[in-house]
Protein backbone atom coordinates (compact mmCIF):
# COMPACT_ATOMS: atom_id res chain seq x y z
CA UNK A 1 0.00 0.00 0.00
CA UNK A 2 1.83 3.13 -0.92
CA UNK A 3 1.43 6.10 1.11
CA UNK A 4 -0.84 8.92 -0.66
CA UNK A 5 0.86 11.90 -2.07
CA UNK A 6 0.66 15.29 -0.52
CA UNK A 7 1.05 17.66 -3.76
CA UNK A 8 1.53 21.19 -4.00
CA UNK A 9 1.77 20.99 -7.72
CA UNK A 10 -1.22 20.56 -9.44
CA UNK A 11 -2.48 20.27 -12.87
CA UNK A 12 -4.39 23.39 -13.96
CA UNK A 13 -8.05 22.90 -15.68
CA UNK A 14 -8.13 22.98 -19.04
CA UNK A 15 -10.60 25.89 -19.24
CA UNK A 16 -7.63 27.83 -16.82
CA UNK A 17 -5.18 26.91 -19.21
CA UNK A 18 -6.85 27.83 -22.10
CA UNK A 19 -7.96 31.24 -20.92
CA UNK A 20 -4.56 32.17 -19.65
CA UNK A 21 -3.18 31.15 -23.07
CA UNK A 22 -5.78 33.48 -24.70
CA UNK A 23 -4.87 36.17 -22.93
CA UNK A 24 -1.41 36.10 -23.74
CA UNK A 25 -2.23 36.02 -27.63
CA UNK A 26 -5.36 38.58 -27.17
CA UNK A 27 -4.40 40.98 -24.94
CA UNK A 28 -6.53 43.99 -26.30
CA UNK A 29 -9.23 44.94 -28.88
CA UNK A 30 -6.76 46.01 -31.45
CA UNK A 31 -5.13 42.48 -31.88
CA UNK A 32 -8.34 40.58 -31.30
CA UNK A 33 -9.32 42.98 -34.16
CA UNK A 34 -5.94 42.23 -36.62
CA UNK A 35 -6.62 38.66 -36.17
CA UNK A 36 -10.38 39.29 -37.65
CA UNK A 37 -8.81 41.14 -40.22
CA UNK A 38 -6.27 38.60 -41.70
CA UNK A 39 -8.66 35.88 -41.75
CA UNK A 40 -11.19 37.84 -43.66
CA UNK A 41 -7.97 38.67 -45.95
CA UNK A 42 -7.07 34.87 -46.12
CA UNK A 43 -10.48 34.11 -46.90
CA UNK A 44 -9.91 36.29 -50.22
CA UNK A 45 -12.56 38.85 -49.04
CA UNK A 46 -12.48 42.43 -50.84
CA UNK A 47 -14.95 43.82 -48.76
CA UNK A 48 -14.47 44.46 -44.53
CA UNK A 49 -16.27 46.38 -42.84
CA UNK A 50 -15.94 47.12 -38.97
CA UNK A 51 -18.10 47.86 -36.57
CA UNK A 52 -17.04 48.69 -32.79
CA UNK A 53 -18.63 49.80 -29.69
CA UNK A 54 -16.92 51.08 -26.58
CA UNK A 55 -13.43 50.83 -28.18
CA UNK A 56 -14.10 47.33 -28.94
CA UNK A 57 -14.70 46.51 -25.40
CA UNK A 58 -18.30 46.12 -25.58
CA UNK A 59 -18.66 45.19 -29.17
CA UNK A 60 -16.09 44.08 -32.27
CA UNK A 61 -17.72 42.91 -35.49
CA UNK A 62 -16.10 42.09 -38.84
CA UNK A 63 -18.35 41.59 -41.77
CA UNK A 64 -16.35 39.93 -45.02
CA UNK A 65 -17.84 38.64 -48.78
CA UNK A 66 -14.78 36.02 -48.45
CA UNK A 67 -14.80 32.35 -49.24
CA UNK A 68 -16.95 31.68 -45.95
CA UNK A 69 -16.80 28.73 -43.81
CA UNK A 70 -18.34 24.89 -44.78
CA UNK A 71 -21.17 24.25 -42.15
CA UNK A 72 -19.14 21.39 -40.93
CA UNK A 73 -15.95 22.74 -39.67
CA UNK A 74 -18.49 25.34 -37.53
CA UNK A 75 -18.23 22.55 -34.59
CA UNK A 76 -14.45 22.84 -34.37
CA UNK A 77 -13.33 26.07 -35.85
CA UNK A 78 -13.24 27.76 -31.92
CA UNK A 79 -10.72 25.51 -30.32
CA UNK A 80 -7.43 25.70 -30.50
CA UNK A 81 -4.67 24.57 -33.06
CA UNK A 82 -7.73 24.14 -35.88
CA UNK A 83 -6.90 25.52 -38.96
CA UNK A 84 -7.35 25.10 -42.58
CA UNK A 85 -4.08 26.39 -43.45
CA UNK A 86 -1.51 24.37 -42.26
CA UNK A 87 -1.32 20.43 -42.42
CA UNK A 88 2.26 19.47 -41.33
CA UNK A 89 5.58 21.45 -40.46
CA UNK A 90 7.09 21.79 -43.97
CA UNK A 91 3.53 23.90 -44.90
CA UNK A 92 5.58 26.59 -43.18
CA UNK A 93 8.20 27.95 -45.90
CA UNK A 94 5.73 27.75 -48.22
CA UNK A 95 2.98 29.54 -46.27
CA UNK A 96 1.17 32.32 -47.85
CA UNK A 97 -1.81 33.15 -45.34
CA UNK A 98 -1.27 35.05 -42.32
CA UNK A 99 -2.55 32.46 -40.23
CA UNK A 100 -1.91 28.78 -39.80
CA UNK A 101 -1.65 28.43 -35.91
CA UNK A 102 -5.59 27.91 -35.60
CA UNK A 103 -5.09 30.00 -32.36
CA UNK A 104 -6.82 33.50 -32.87
CA UNK A 105 -10.95 32.34 -32.89
CA UNK A 106 -9.81 29.65 -30.36
CA UNK A 107 -8.56 32.59 -27.89
CA UNK A 108 -11.01 35.30 -28.61
CA UNK A 109 -13.68 32.42 -27.77
CA UNK A 110 -12.11 32.10 -24.34
CA UNK A 111 -12.30 35.75 -23.58
CA UNK A 112 -15.87 36.83 -25.15
CA UNK A 113 -18.45 35.94 -26.12
CA UNK A 114 -18.06 34.57 -30.45
CA UNK A 115 -21.09 34.49 -32.45
CA UNK A 116 -20.39 33.86 -36.15
CA UNK A 117 -22.27 33.86 -39.52
CA UNK A 118 -21.41 32.27 -42.65
CA UNK A 119 -21.79 31.25 -46.21
CA UNK A 120 -20.23 29.77 -48.67
CA UNK A 121 -20.20 30.10 -52.51
CA UNK A 122 -22.19 26.79 -53.05
CA UNK A 123 -24.78 26.62 -49.57
CA UNK A 124 -28.08 26.84 -50.18
CA UNK A 125 -28.02 29.50 -46.92
CA UNK A 126 -26.33 30.86 -44.36
CA UNK A 127 -25.43 29.00 -40.82
CA UNK A 128 -25.14 31.08 -37.43
CA UNK A 129 -23.22 29.65 -33.87
CA UNK A 130 -22.57 30.92 -31.17
CA UNK A 131 -18.90 29.92 -28.72
CA UNK A 132 -17.91 29.98 -25.84
CA UNK A 133 -14.68 28.89 -23.97
CA UNK A 134 -13.70 27.17 -27.66
CA UNK A 135 -16.88 25.30 -28.02
CA UNK A 136 -20.09 25.66 -29.85
CA UNK A 137 -22.99 27.31 -27.34
CA UNK A 138 -27.32 27.36 -27.32
CA UNK A 139 -28.64 30.55 -27.51
CA UNK A 140 -30.33 30.11 -24.81
CA UNK A 141 -30.74 27.22 -22.33
CA UNK A 142 -32.76 24.73 -23.64
CA UNK A 143 -31.83 24.98 -27.57
CA UNK A 144 -29.76 23.27 -29.22
CA UNK A 145 -25.75 24.39 -29.46
CA UNK A 146 -26.05 23.09 -33.41
CA UNK A 147 -25.58 25.85 -36.26
CA UNK A 148 -28.69 27.37 -37.38
CA UNK A 149 -29.65 27.86 -40.97
CA UNK A 150 -30.64 31.57 -41.53
CA UNK A 151 -30.34 34.70 -44.34
CA UNK A 152 -27.24 36.20 -45.63
CA UNK A 153 -24.65 36.97 -48.12
CA UNK A 154 -22.03 34.85 -49.51
CA UNK A 155 -18.92 35.57 -46.76
CA UNK A 156 -18.64 35.85 -43.47
CA UNK A 157 -19.67 37.81 -39.95
CA UNK A 158 -17.80 37.56 -36.64
CA UNK A 159 -18.73 39.45 -33.80
CA UNK A 160 -16.82 39.07 -30.15
CA UNK A 161 -18.88 40.73 -27.51
CA UNK A 162 -18.08 41.54 -23.92
CA UNK A 163 -14.52 41.38 -24.44
CA UNK A 164 -12.55 40.13 -20.80
CA UNK A 165 -15.53 39.45 -19.31
CA UNK A 166 -13.88 36.36 -17.09
CA UNK A 167 -10.51 38.75 -16.91
CA UNK A 168 -11.41 41.27 -14.98
CA UNK A 169 -7.88 41.86 -14.33
CA UNK A 170 -7.27 42.97 -18.21
CA UNK A 171 -10.05 44.71 -18.20
CA UNK A 172 -9.05 46.87 -15.76
CA UNK A 173 -5.44 46.85 -16.99
CA UNK A 174 -6.89 48.67 -20.57
CA UNK A 175 -7.28 52.30 -21.17
CA UNK A 176 -10.50 54.02 -21.91
CA UNK A 177 -12.64 52.69 -24.66
CA UNK A 178 -11.48 56.06 -26.93
CA UNK A 179 -8.24 55.30 -26.20
CA UNK A 180 -8.60 51.56 -27.59
CA UNK A 181 -10.97 52.78 -30.27
CA UNK A 182 -7.70 55.23 -31.51
CA UNK A 183 -5.89 51.30 -31.39
CA UNK A 184 -8.35 50.15 -33.34
CA UNK A 185 -8.26 53.06 -36.23
CA UNK A 186 -4.30 52.47 -36.02
CA UNK A 187 -4.56 48.95 -37.43
CA UNK A 188 -7.33 49.11 -39.47
CA UNK A 189 -5.45 52.22 -41.53
CA UNK A 190 -2.35 50.11 -41.97
CA UNK A 191 -4.23 47.27 -43.84
CA UNK A 192 -6.67 49.64 -45.59
CA UNK A 193 -3.73 51.61 -47.09
CA UNK A 194 -1.52 48.63 -47.98
CA UNK A 195 -4.26 46.47 -49.33
CA UNK A 196 -5.20 48.91 -51.83
CA UNK A 197 -7.97 46.82 -54.43
CA UNK A 198 -9.88 45.77 -50.74
CA UNK A 199 -12.34 47.97 -50.15
CA UNK A 200 -12.38 48.75 -45.51
CA UNK A 201 -14.47 50.27 -43.51
CA UNK A 202 -14.70 51.46 -39.78
CA UNK A 203 -17.23 52.77 -37.60
CA UNK A 204 -18.93 53.02 -34.20
CA UNK A 205 -22.03 51.33 -33.96
CA UNK A 206 -24.82 53.39 -34.29
CA UNK A 207 -22.90 55.90 -36.18
CA UNK A 208 -24.13 56.85 -39.57
CA UNK A 209 -20.42 58.21 -40.58
CA UNK A 210 -17.26 55.78 -40.90
CA UNK A 211 -14.37 56.31 -39.16
CA UNK A 212 -12.68 55.02 -41.65
CA UNK A 213 -13.04 54.19 -45.57
CA UNK A 214 -11.34 53.13 -48.57
CA UNK A 215 -13.19 52.39 -51.66
CA UNK A 216 -11.80 48.81 -53.50
CA UNK A 217 -11.20 50.77 -57.18
CA UNK A 218 -9.14 52.90 -54.72
CA UNK A 219 -4.66 52.86 -55.02
CA UNK A 220 -2.39 53.59 -52.65
CA UNK A 221 -2.03 56.96 -52.92
CA UNK A 222 -5.92 57.60 -52.96
CA UNK A 223 -6.11 55.69 -49.95
CA UNK A 224 -3.63 57.62 -48.08
CA UNK A 225 -5.23 60.82 -49.44
CA UNK A 226 -8.94 59.38 -47.58
CA UNK A 227 -7.25 58.73 -43.99
CA UNK A 228 -4.52 60.82 -43.72
CA UNK A 229 -5.78 64.29 -45.71
CA UNK A 230 -5.13 66.18 -49.00
CA UNK A 231 -2.10 67.61 -47.66
CA UNK A 232 0.35 64.31 -46.85
CA UNK A 233 -0.58 63.13 -50.13
CA UNK A 234 0.30 65.87 -52.30
CA UNK A 235 3.80 65.55 -50.47
CA UNK A 236 4.74 61.73 -51.00
CA UNK A 237 7.53 60.86 -53.23
CA UNK A 238 7.15 57.17 -54.91
CA UNK A 239 9.34 54.57 -53.99
CA UNK A 240 9.79 51.39 -55.80
CA UNK A 241 13.23 49.10 -55.94
CA UNK A 242 14.53 45.69 -56.10
CA UNK A 243 18.26 45.24 -54.29
CA UNK A 244 19.02 41.81 -55.67
CA UNK A 245 21.99 42.22 -53.88
CA UNK A 246 20.75 41.92 -50.27
CA UNK A 247 17.70 39.85 -51.86
CA UNK A 248 14.63 42.34 -50.64
CA UNK A 249 12.40 44.82 -52.64
CA UNK A 250 10.62 47.53 -51.64
CA UNK A 251 8.03 49.73 -52.64
CA UNK A 252 5.60 52.49 -50.99
CA UNK A 253 5.67 56.69 -50.69
CA UNK A 254 7.34 58.78 -48.52
CA UNK A 255 6.60 62.16 -47.71
CA UNK A 256 9.08 64.81 -48.95
CA UNK A 257 10.80 68.03 -47.29
CA UNK A 258 7.81 70.16 -47.67
CA UNK A 259 5.95 67.87 -45.13
CA UNK A 260 6.39 67.64 -41.43
CA UNK A 261 4.28 66.43 -38.44
CA UNK A 262 5.39 66.34 -35.00
CA UNK A 263 4.52 62.45 -34.42
CA UNK A 264 5.91 60.15 -37.13
CA UNK A 265 3.55 58.11 -39.14
CA UNK A 266 5.54 54.82 -40.25
CA UNK A 267 3.68 51.83 -41.72
CA UNK A 268 5.68 49.62 -41.98
CA UNK A 269 4.81 46.09 -44.19
CA UNK A 270 7.13 42.99 -44.63
CA UNK A 271 6.00 40.42 -46.46
CA UNK A 272 2.73 42.30 -46.14
CA UNK A 273 2.53 41.79 -42.53
CA UNK A 274 1.91 45.19 -40.33
CA UNK A 275 5.53 45.33 -38.26
CA UNK A 276 7.52 47.28 -36.52
CA UNK A 277 11.34 47.81 -36.48
CA UNK A 278 12.60 49.95 -34.35
CA UNK A 279 16.13 50.20 -35.76
CA UNK A 280 15.08 51.20 -39.18
CA UNK A 281 12.56 53.92 -37.73
CA UNK A 282 15.33 55.13 -35.71
CA UNK A 283 17.67 55.19 -39.03
CA UNK A 284 14.80 57.42 -41.07
CA UNK A 285 14.09 59.55 -38.39
CA UNK A 286 18.35 60.20 -38.60
CA UNK A 287 18.05 60.36 -42.09
CA UNK A 288 14.90 63.00 -41.98
CA UNK A 289 16.98 64.95 -39.49
CA UNK A 290 18.77 66.78 -42.26
CA UNK A 291 15.98 67.30 -44.36
CA UNK A 292 12.66 68.49 -41.59
CA UNK A 293 12.80 71.03 -38.68
CA UNK A 294 13.80 70.01 -35.35
CA UNK A 295 10.93 68.22 -33.47
CA UNK A 296 9.15 67.25 -36.89
CA UNK A 297 9.08 63.84 -38.83
CA UNK A 298 7.94 62.61 -41.93
CA UNK A 299 5.10 60.18 -43.17
CA UNK A 300 6.63 56.71 -44.46
CA UNK A 301 4.44 54.55 -46.07
CA UNK A 302 7.10 51.08 -46.69
CA UNK A 303 6.53 47.80 -48.11
CA UNK A 304 9.70 45.56 -47.89
CA UNK A 305 9.43 42.13 -49.45
CA UNK A 306 12.24 39.36 -47.65
CA UNK A 307 12.96 36.33 -49.12
CA UNK A 308 10.82 34.11 -46.48
CA UNK A 309 14.06 32.43 -45.71
CA UNK A 310 15.62 35.15 -44.57
CA UNK A 311 12.78 36.20 -41.85
CA UNK A 312 11.29 34.14 -38.91
CA UNK A 313 7.86 32.94 -40.07
CA UNK A 314 6.83 31.05 -36.80
CA UNK A 315 5.46 34.39 -35.64
CA UNK A 316 3.89 34.76 -32.59
CA UNK A 317 0.31 36.81 -32.79
CA UNK A 318 1.42 39.38 -30.35
CA UNK A 319 5.30 39.66 -31.66
CA UNK A 320 5.36 43.12 -33.83
CA UNK A 321 8.62 43.70 -33.81
CA UNK A 322 10.62 42.09 -36.30
CA UNK A 323 14.15 41.30 -36.89
CA UNK A 324 15.12 39.54 -40.27
CA UNK A 325 18.81 38.47 -41.47
CA UNK A 326 21.21 40.96 -42.48
CA UNK A 327 19.50 43.73 -40.50
CA UNK A 328 22.01 46.36 -40.40
CA UNK A 329 22.73 46.23 -44.25
CA UNK A 330 19.29 46.19 -45.13
CA UNK A 331 18.64 49.33 -42.89
CA UNK A 332 21.63 51.35 -44.32
CA UNK A 333 20.93 50.37 -47.84
CA UNK A 334 17.20 51.26 -47.34
CA UNK A 335 17.83 55.01 -46.05
CA UNK A 336 20.34 55.20 -49.24
CA UNK A 337 17.89 54.73 -51.55
CA UNK A 338 15.56 57.39 -49.01
CA UNK A 339 17.98 59.31 -49.19
CA UNK A 340 18.57 59.39 -53.42
CA UNK A 341 14.79 59.90 -53.25
CA UNK A 342 14.11 63.19 -51.62
CA UNK A 343 17.57 64.52 -52.70
CA UNK A 344 16.06 64.35 -56.76
CA UNK A 345 12.49 65.55 -55.49
CA UNK A 346 14.27 68.32 -53.94
CA UNK A 347 16.46 69.43 -56.63
CA UNK A 348 13.31 69.04 -59.12
CA UNK A 349 11.78 71.20 -56.84
CA UNK A 350 11.52 75.16 -57.76
CA UNK A 351 10.37 76.81 -55.04
CA UNK A 352 11.88 74.77 -52.11
CA UNK A 353 11.11 76.31 -48.38
CA UNK A 354 12.10 75.21 -45.20
CA UNK A 355 10.24 76.87 -42.88
P1 LIG B 1 -5.65 30.43 -38.54
O1 LIG B 1 -5.96 31.74 -39.20
O2 LIG B 1 -4.29 30.42 -37.94
O3 LIG B 1 -5.94 29.24 -39.40
P2 LIG B 1 -7.87 31.11 -36.81
O4 LIG B 1 -8.23 30.68 -35.43
O5 LIG B 1 -7.62 32.55 -37.03
O6 LIG B 1 -6.62 30.25 -37.25
O7 LIG B 1 -9.01 30.60 -37.79
C1 LIG B 1 -9.32 29.22 -37.84
C2 LIG B 1 -9.90 28.84 -39.18
O8 LIG B 1 -11.19 29.42 -39.34
C3 LIG B 1 -9.11 29.32 -40.39
O9 LIG B 1 -8.07 28.41 -40.73
C4 LIG B 1 -10.18 29.43 -41.47
O10 LIG B 1 -10.37 28.16 -42.09
C5 LIG B 1 -11.45 29.74 -40.69
N1 LIG B 1 -11.83 31.18 -40.75
C6 LIG B 1 -11.65 32.10 -39.76
N2 LIG B 1 -12.12 33.30 -40.13
C7 LIG B 1 -12.60 33.17 -41.38
C8 LIG B 1 -13.22 34.07 -42.33
N3 LIG B 1 -13.42 35.36 -42.03
N4 LIG B 1 -13.59 33.56 -43.53
C9 LIG B 1 -13.39 32.25 -43.83
N5 LIG B 1 -12.81 31.36 -42.98
C10 LIG B 1 -12.43 31.80 -41.77
MG1 LIG C 1 -6.16 33.57 -38.28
Amino acid sequence: NKPKKKRNILKLDETVINRIAAGEVIQRPANALKELMENSLDAGSTNIQITVKDGGLKLLQIQDNGSGINKDDLDIICERFTTSKLKEFNDLYSINTFGFRGEALASISHVARVTITTKTEDATCAYKAYYIDGKLKAPRPGMSPEPRPCAGNKGTQITAEDLFYNVATRRKALKSPSEEYNRILDVVTRYAIHFSGISFSCKKQGSNTTDIYTSSSSNHVDNIRQIYGLQISRELIKIEYTADNYDYKASGYITNANYNTKKMIFLLFINHRAVECSPLKKAIINLYSSYLPKGTHPFIYLSLEINPNNVDVNVHPTKREVNFLNEEFIIDHICEQMQNYLANANASRTFFTQS
